[in-house]
Parts: C-alpha cells; sequence; structure tokens
C-alpha cells in the first residue's frame, strides 16, 4: 500500500544570469506504508534537496508529492497542518539542527506547542519523559542543554524531537553519516526499533551505499539530478545493471575478512559534472566505461528490466544497443 507517491518532481534553483541550478530534475518513485526506501548517491547528486521538498522545506519547480492519497498542491488549510504533523525530518547534524539555548525538554516540546498538542504542561512533560524513553535516554535529561551530550545522545534527541507529533513518515537525512562508526550501528537499531514499534515508514537518505543497505528494503540509486536505478537491496546488490551503481558497490568492502576479495574496483572517471550544465543524453556518460554514440544523444528510458527491478541506461535497452553484448556489463 503506498503511502507517498512522488511524481517528475524538480527543484531547481535559479541562480541568476540564467543559470539553473538542475538541484533535483525529474524523479518518480513510490514508497509503501511501513518500509524504509533508501536514496543513495555521492554529495551533490540531489537527494537532500529532494527530501527537503518533499517535505515542503523547498517549494517544488515541477511535479507532484502525494501523501496518503492527497496531493500536497491541493491539500487545504486542515490538510496541510495535519500533513506537517504526518511527515518529520532528522538532520544529519544532530547539534546544528538542535537549538543551544534550549533544554532538550522546550526542544522536544516546541513541535507539540506548534500543533497545540497537550494544552496542559503536565501532561506535554508526561510525553516528553515517554519521548526520552523511547529514544534510549532518560527523563533526567529533559532540563539538560544539548551541548552536554555526546553525538550520538544528540541524534537521539533529534528523533525524539521528530516523533513528538506522532508521525507516519520521517526522511531521515544522513541521520548517521556525522556519528562515530562506533555510535552508527544504535542509531541505526534504534530506528529500527522505533520502526517495528510504531509503524513507521521511512525515507533514507545516505552517500554511503552499505549504510542504506542495512537498513532499507528498497533502494534507489541517484545521480546529478536524477534517479538511475531502483529495485530492492537483496536484488542491488546482487544484480546491479547501472554502471553508476556497479561502481558505487565495488567500493564496498566485503564484510567477510576471511573472504577474499577478487572483485576489481572500478573507479569513476572524472569529476560530478555541474548540475548547472548537466551533460546531454545520459547525465552519466562522462564518467561511464561503457558509454555509447546514443548515449551523448538520447536520454536512456526509464525500464523494468525484472519484476521491481528499473534502470535507466541504453545498455538495457535493445532499441538504442542493437544486439549489445550484456554479458560484459554484468558486473
Ligand atoms: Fe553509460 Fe550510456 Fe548507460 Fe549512461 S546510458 S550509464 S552512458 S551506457
Ligand atoms: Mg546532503
Amino acid at each position: 500500500q503506498t503511502l507517498l507517491e512522488v511524481k517528475g518532481l524538480k527543484k531547481h534553483f535559479n541562480l541568476g544570469k540564467k543559470q539553473n541550478l538542475k538541484a533535483v530534475d525529474g524523479i518518480s518513485f513510490e514508497i509503501y506504508r511501513g518500509e524504509t526506501f533508501g536514496i543513495v548517491g555521492e554529495s551533490g547528486c540531489g537527494k537532500s534537496t529532494a527530501g527537503r521538498t518533499i517535505i515542503g522545506l523547498y517549494d517544488a519547480t515541477e511535479g507532484d508529492v502525494v501523501f496518503d492519497g492527497k496531493n500536497v498542491h491541493e491539500m487545504n488549510e486542515r490538510e496541510r497542518f495535519d500533513f506537517h504533523k504526518q511527515m518529520q525530518m532528522i538532520f544529519q547534524d544532530p547539534y546544528a539542527s538542535l537549538n543551544p539555548r534550549s533544554t532538550v525538554s522546550e526542544i522536544i516540546s516546541e513541535p507539540m506547542e506548534v500543533h497545540g498538542m497537550y494544552k496542559n504542561k503536565r501532561e506535554r512533560l508526561e510525553r516528553v519523559y515517554q519521548l526520552l524513553e523511547d529514544v534510549g535516554l532518560n527523563r533526567d535529561h529533559a532540563n539538560r542543554y544539548p551541548h552536554e551530550f555526546s553525538g550520538g545522545q544528540r541524534q537521539r534527541i533529534g528523533i525524539a524531537r521528530a516523533l513528538a507529533l506522532n508521525p507516519e513518515f520521517i526522511i531521515a537525512d544522513e541521520p548517521i553519516s556525522a556519528l562515530d562508526v562506533s555510535v552508527q550501528a544504535q542509531v541505526v537499531n534504534l530506528l529500527k526499533q522505533l520502526q517495528r514499534e510504531k509503524g513507521l515508514t521511512y525515507l533514507f537518505i545516505a552517500h554511503d551505499l552499505s549504510m542504506v543497505k542495512q537498513i532499507s528494503d528498497r533502494i534507489a540509486v541517484m545521480y546529478l539530478g536524477h534517479i538511475v536505478e531502483l529495485t530492492d537491496s537483496k536484488m542491488l546488490y546482487n544484480n546491479p545493471l547501472h554502471p553508476y551503481t556497479q561502481a558505487l558497490l565495488s567500493a564496498i568492502p566485503i564484510p567477510d575478512p576471511d573472504v577474499e576479495d577478487k572483485r576489481e574496483r572500478i573507479i569513476l572517471k572524472g569529476e560530478l559534472p555541474s548540475p548547472i550544465n548537466p551533460p546531454s543524453g545520459c547525465v552519466f556518460r562522462t564518467r561511464c566505461a561503457h558509454a555509447m554514440d546514443a548515449c551523448a544523444s538520447v536520454k536512456p528510458e526509464w525500464q523494468e528490466i525484472e519484476p521491481n527491478h528499473f534502470v535507466a541506461c541504453h545498455l538495457y535497452n535493445k532499441k538504442v544497443t542493437g544486439d549489445h553484448d550484456f554479458s560484459q556489463v554484468a558486473a
């Protein structure tokens, strides 16, 4: 059952002098109720902008966001208010996103005040205590300030605040990237546990595919404002189709130290092109080892290659490649 539908979403930033930064340039996907949907891509690919546009921190340049059957553009005030309650965000840097002059209790209470929940102060405080316990902290932490906590604890405070309004959907934008490796797994486990307990749906954004793979049911791979491949985590890992996905995967070390890593590491040539002036045809072509003539002139179609496995690449389009030998592509 679909909870969120994103259709042809674009977010361009006008930089003046006729320069247009195409941060998100037409992405479409559905997120099912109760799942974790990952978006992965290197920094500058537009994944954070996508998250911020979906939640409404940025106005979309084009396209639609449909939440629980309602198009955000067509919501009345009441519905929009409810939408803002149902969709919350967790940020990468828990320190920057927590007001240093507010106590933990004030930080977590703020969204409840804005939404007029618990007019009674006592009830609101009880709710704060409950939320602190839900995220593995306790009531003694309520009157302290963010700087008194470690990075992992601060992210827990950020999570408690995101949960304050009882949302259905949470966008987590690199929630563990800024944390020590030893703390990352704890926060991931907390997110998973909260998902089970509260029936949450997540959009999980990260630049590290090994991280996204651990937590996501399905993954969209983003490159320069486009989604280039989309499938479930297992399939993406076992049978990556897009040359960019293959490169990302080849950079992940094999977890078992006793297994010899015989895979060839795919090094991407060149730099990420500017989203102000993206390449014609396939946006990945300037860095793709398989690029053909068609790649410069024709934008690859979004195709379902096997059930629930989508890719945008001419290598899988017989119309463009004729009898191209696919065997050499499989990594
Ligand atoms: Fe490479 Fe062409 Fe496929 Fe783009 S469409 S990923 S350039 S082979
Ligand atoms: Mg980012």
